[in-house]
């Protein structure tokens, strides 16, 4: 079908909740680039949004799905899946946690996150111990109680009254955090240690032990948000590696499968110990065939040390494009870890430079008017850093 086709029955069918969407449609992938269905190549500096973590068309991965499809999608969790048993086991001994349990995506896993914190504290007969802190322009998800947890007023307004109890505070102001903590009120504290859809804001060293150091005083759970963050996607198999930290549950989903949707909730035995059966559920989360994915990426993970290449190929992309923003026409900085990173400028050009870097055939994504969003599969190399930076330095002077 011809994109033009594509794009008029799309306006008709799809509601639309994202916008005027780039005009391209893409029918298959290898490595790091996409093809679109005119057999266009586009090099994919975006990922889809930090989930395509092995790129497209792995080996590994395509083939354990292949295999997977034939024998089995679904069985419920009823029974015993040895797909979900594995992954479970593989995550928890790449992490501090010591249970998983398994979600459909971000947001589900972060549902789970604030109804084991909230059933840890009233199973342990301290059911007023049930508000949540989170941080202002915070992500994560768009449920309803995700959508209370994100401290962002333009996707909460029209969805009133939101799931009370719900309150935030400014990044990377420890005084904030602690007028707002209460020990007999606030179950947990939950973040993002670099806030994604907001710009790539990491939070500094310093807050981060101050308020962990809070949450062991007031006997309150810190929950870490690491959808975006974690599997690889910082240069760390979890991002809380670089700050030292042990949160009590921690979140995954985008990378996890490597395009197949599924999101786990990790937590410490303690805290995990707090959901008994019949207390939460889920008819996916973690099935056969999402579980298999998960695996397939731990176990390319493991092989081809993607954690250990996204630090490596992160650290250049980030110096080469330092680098470039001290000599580039319009000077930016960057921000961020591994192959998460944000271009930021001073100036209000993302929109139109994601636009010319999109003609130029690279992907990137952009957030509000000035900072560009890189969120590349795992696998980049440096001949890609090369080609990429080639590409951004002659459009910036172009623009
Ligand atoms: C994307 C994202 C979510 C939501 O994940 P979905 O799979 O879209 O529900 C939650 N938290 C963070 C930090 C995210 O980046």
């Amino acid at each position: 079908m011809d994109l033009q086709t594509i794009i008029k029955l799309d306006e008709q069918y799809y509601i639309n909740t994202f916008g005027k969407r780039t005009p391209v449609c893409f029918d298959h992938g290898s490595g790091i680039t996409l093809y679109d269905t005119e057999g266009v190549a586009y090099t994919d500096f975006f990922g889809g949004i930090a989930v395509n973590s092995l790129g497209y068309g792995h080996k590994g991965l395509t083939k354990a799905l292949t295999e997977q499809v034939q024998k089995l999608l679904h069985v419920s969790n009823l029974y015993y899946n040895e797909n979900q048993t594995l992954l479970a086991e593989k995550l928890v001994q790449h992490s501090v946690a010591d249970k998983i349990f398994f979600a459909n995506c971000g947001a589900e896993a972060n549902e789970s996150a604030i109804k084991l914190a909230k059933m840890y504290f009233y199973k342990k007969n301290r059911p007023e111990k049930n508000e949540i802190i989170t941080l202002q322009n915070s992500f994560h998800g768009r449920t309803l109680a995700c959508v209370a947890a994100t401290g962002q007023e333009k996707y909460q307004k029209p969805y009133a009254p939101l799931t009370p109890g719900f309150s935030h505070v400014p990044i990377n102001d420890f005084e904030a955090l602690a007028q707002a903590a209460d020990e007999t009120k606030t179950a947990a504290v939950m973040l993002e240690l670099i806030q994604g859809e907001s710009g790539v804001n990491p939070l500094t060293q310093d807050y981060v032990d101050r308020l962990a150091a809070l949450c062991r005083e007031k006997d309150i759970l810190l929950i870490v948000d690491e959808v975006q963050t974690g599997m690889g996607r910082t240069g760390a198999w979890f991002c809380y590696e670089h700050y030292g930290l042990v949160p009590d549950i921690f979140t995954l989903a985008k990378g996890l499968g490597g395009g197949v949707p599924i999101g786990a909730v990790c937590a410490r035995a303690e805290v995990a110990a707090a959901f008994s059966p019949g207390d939460h559920g889920g008819t996916f989360g973690g099935g056969p065939l999402a579980s298999c994915a998960g695996l397939a990426v731990c176990n390319a993970f493991e092989a081809e040390r993607l954690p250990e290449n996204s630090k490596l190929v992160g650290e250049y992309l980030k110096e080469r494009l330092e680098a470039l923003g001290e000599t580039s026409p319009v000077r930016f900085g960057v921000r961020g870890m591994g192959l998460m990173l944000g271009i930021v400028f001073s100036e209000p050009i993302a929109k139109k430079l994601q636009q010319a870097l999109f003609e130029a055939k690279y992907l990137v994504g952009a957030v509000g008017d000035s900072v560009l969003r890189l969120l590349p599969p795992l696998i980049l190399q440096k001949k890609d850093v090369d080609a990429f930076c080639e590409v951004l330095a002659s459009v910036l002077k172009n623009l």
